[in-house]
């Protein structure tokens, strides 16, 4: 889990966690200020894959509530280890998710940002359904680059919401939205997306944007957008981000390749 030997009284692991998230907070607060946002409309996640469950812990001191993982493997044990710890926080499971981890997922996530096929919805659906007792928020993640390989579910036409576009009806952004939200176990809340390598990001999240409004218009429930990095966070905001995925720029580069 990451080569950062920090403890959880680890004084100069706490003061860098406070200086970048400062610098973080700064870019995020200059970005709201330039989009004539108020900042507390955007949500900072702080994605903490590869790093310990200690960094959770410094961070939620620092006042970081939300936290992000994108391994069930990892992130189950982190979740478990930061609650024995006493320390409260919501989880979002942003990364691909495979459907027999969905069981485990449910337990400790406040949001899933990654839905992207009927089936995985099905699945999460029936696993929040035995596990929780209040319905499971989920973001539906689209593919503006129609490549589903990277995942995200695939919207038909230029940027419509019809039509399949030659993807199946399982990762077809109207039957996900669809399964999300007549499933009573689970909220449909919004859409998540990365942007595609070799975008430029302001294209990539000025297209998300009106695909959020499109399905807005359909689901007036569904007002959350997760997108935005460490790299791309400020071009997010300006196309109306109300959730950031902050890895790298808060707890430093990662040594795993994920
Ligand atoms: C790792 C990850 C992030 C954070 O990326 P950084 O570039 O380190 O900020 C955000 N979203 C998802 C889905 C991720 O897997």
């Amino acid at each position: 889990m990451g080569s950062a030997q920090s403890r959880p009284a680890d004084p100069a692991r706490r003061a860098e966690l406070a200086a970048n998230l400062a610098e973080v907070r700064k870019r995020l607060a200059a970005a709201c200020e330039r989009a004539g946002r108020d900042p507390a409309t955007v949500t900072l996640i702080a994605v903490t894959k590869t790093w310990p469950a200690s960094d959770v812990g410094h961070l939620a001191a620092l006042g970081v509530t939300d936290f992000g993982e994108n391994r069930d493997q990892e992130a189950a044990p982190k979740a478990v280890a930061v609650r024995a710890a006493g320390v409260k926080v919501r989880w979002h499971f942003v990364g691909r998710l495979q459907r027999n981890k969905a069981p485990s997922v449910v337990r400790y996530a406040s949001v899933v940002h990654s839905v992207d096929s009927v089936r995985l919805a099905t699945a999460l659906a029936k696993a929040a359904a035995r596990e929780r007792r209040e319905p499971l928020d989920v973001l539906v993640q689209v593919s503006l680059d129609g490549d589903p390989s990277r995942g995200g579910a695939i919207a038909g036409g230029p940027d419509g919401l019809d039509g399949l576009d030659g993807a199946g009806p399982d990762v077809a952004l109207d039957e996900v939205l669809r399964a999300v939200a007549a499933a009573p176990s689970l909220t449909l809340r919004g859409l998540m997306a990365v942007a595609p390598l070799r975008w430029e990001p302001g294209l990539a999240f000025a297209q998300l944007a009106r695909l959020a409004a499109q399905v807005r218009a359909r689901y007036p429930e569904a007002t959350l957008l997760s997108a935005g990095m460490s790299g791309d966070a400020e071009e997010a905001i300006r196309h109306g981000a109300t959730h950031v995925r902050i890895g790298s720029a808060l707890l430093g580069p990662r040594a795993a390749l994920l």
